[in-house]
């Protein structure tokens, strides 16, 4: 086993711990990358939507080799109930630009890929190597780990845990809770397969260009969720999330909703005749802000998924993810130039560069949506979208009453099912939620 002792080890090689481990090698420091899965991104689960700036932050020239499957030109929102759909949707050519925005990914190529980049940054990359347990001196200081190999322990000068949302080290070593049941969602996703041309055809799509779907409505049966389906080069990505409390609290199946999600009206066209060929579940920290544990102590820091950097409001992850291990990294940089020990003292300057960045900024803006979400799931995801689709339809419909009577017929219909007072306040906590 690994005798030397290392500046820096990242446990993980998900996007928080590979852009650490390549931010740290590519600045010179000795790192040691240990992950339990057979490579990089055998584990990992995404829809995926990546945000090209945070990527350009670490690797600028990426567009080069990265596995990119499609860059995004269009985005729609659905509200559903159980045969309609209402949709707002954007789509721009400016996003058919020189360096785009935003890209569909595949993670399993794209790990393998960014996992490639740090080994040739400098990195020693271990795969198929579980970290055990931390080793801490006598003052309590992470001073290295413990890993299922043979010799088993490795020193370093500091650990980070990229060991994403459901990551026992952190917890077990005391640094944060086991998240709690109503701030995380488990999603369910699945792979259908079509041609290429098809994709294009079926979703007016030229070139590389991709389209997004995503979805909130009573296909949830009332519970906190969302379903997405992501244009893929060759595939369509296809899940539904919602968060595990309320799974407890119904007994629904996540299989059961992507079913009803799949063989919905305004979905089931979109897959026809696709083959499905992989399946895979995993968790996604929902509780935002205020469930932001410790990000620092003596001789360790905790990024991505396992610090709960995500934003469900705007259904962002892995940018969160790069930048807080990018930014780590930095900080970790910053303290060994200065020859400082790795103490939480001087650790503390990676909160301080995350405070002033986007990830704390938008998690703080949003701090109070989690909770009203959770609150409230029957009237966002079940009540609203059955009254929208109702409106929607009433107003389309040529029947010929006349419109005044449907007027009032749609303003009765939503005041016997929420009343003007329940509409009221649920728009004035969602006001003060989003400000
Ligand atoms: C269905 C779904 C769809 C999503 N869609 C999007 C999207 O479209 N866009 C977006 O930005 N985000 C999305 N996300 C969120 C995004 O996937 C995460 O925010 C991101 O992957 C977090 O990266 P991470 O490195 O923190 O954790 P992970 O990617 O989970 O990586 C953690 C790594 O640590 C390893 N590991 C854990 N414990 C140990 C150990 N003890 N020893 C060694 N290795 C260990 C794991 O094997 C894993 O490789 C989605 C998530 C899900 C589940």
């Amino acid at each position: 086993m690994i005798e030397e002792k290392f500046d820096a080890i990242v446990v993980g090689a998900g996007m928080s711990g590979n852009a650490a481990a390549y931010t740290l090698a590519s600045r010179g420091l000795k790192v040691l990358q240990l992950e339990r899965g057979e490579y990089a991104g055998s584990k990992n689960v995404q829809g995926a939507i990546m945000y090209a700036s945070m990527l350009e932050k670490i690797i600028p020239d990426f567009r080069e080799d990265a596995p990119l499957e499609r860059h995004l030109v269009e985005q729609r929102f659905w509200m559903m109930d159980d045969t309609s759909h209402t949709g707002m949707h954007y789509r721009s050519d400016d996003f058919n630009e020189e360096r785009p925005n935003r890209y569909t990914i595949i993670r399993a190529q794209f790990d393998k890929w960014f996992s490639r980049k740090v080994k040739q940054a400098g990195a020693t990359v271990l795969c198929e190597t579980t970290v055990t347990e931390l080793i801490r001196n006598t003052e309590g200081r992470v001073i290295g780990v413990k890993v299922d190999r043979a010799g088993g322990a490795i020193f370093a000068d500091v650990v980070v845990l990229a060991e994403g949302v459901n990551g026992l080290l952190g917890t077990r070593a005391g640094f944060r809770e086991t998240p709690k049941a109503e701030s995380v969602a488990l999603a369910v996703k699945e792979m259908h397969f079509l041609p290429e041309e098809v994709i294009a055809q079926r979703f007016g799509l030229s070139g590389n260009e991709g389209c997004v779907i995503e979805a909130a409505g009573t296909f949830s049966q009332g519970m906190t969720g969302l379903a997405f389906l992501y244009t893929n080069r060759e595939s369509i990505s296809i899940g539904v999330g919602c968060l595990v409390s309320d799974y407890a609290r119904t007994m629904e199946s996540p299989y059961a909703l992507l079913e009803q999600f799949k063989n919905h009206p305004s979905v089931r066209p979109l897959l026809k005749d696709t083959e499905v060929k992989e399946y895979a579940a995993h968790l996604i920290p929902e509780g935002g802000y205020k469930a932001i544990p410790q990000l620092y102590g003596d001789g360790w820091v905790v990024v991505g998924d396992a610090a709960q950097l995500n934003n469900a409001v705007h259904r962002e992850g892995s940018n969160l993810a790069m930048t807080s291990g990018r930014i780590a990294a930095e900080a970790i940089f910053q303290v060994k130039s200065r020859r400082d020990p790795m103490t939480a003292e001087n650790l503390r300057l990676y909160k301080t560069m995350l405070d002033e960045s986007f990830v704390i900024k938008d998690l703080k803006k949003h701090k109070d949506m989690p909770a009203l979400l959770h609150t409230n799931s029957q009237n966002f995801f079940m009540t609203y979208p059955q009254l929208m689709s109702a409106a929607a339809q009433n107003f389309v419909r040529v029947d010929g009453t006349p419109k005044i009577e449907k007027e009032k017929a749609t303003l009765s219909s939503i005041v016997k099912a929420r009343s003007r007072f329940g509409m009221v306040s649920d728009a004035v906590r969602l006001a003060f939620a989003w400000r």
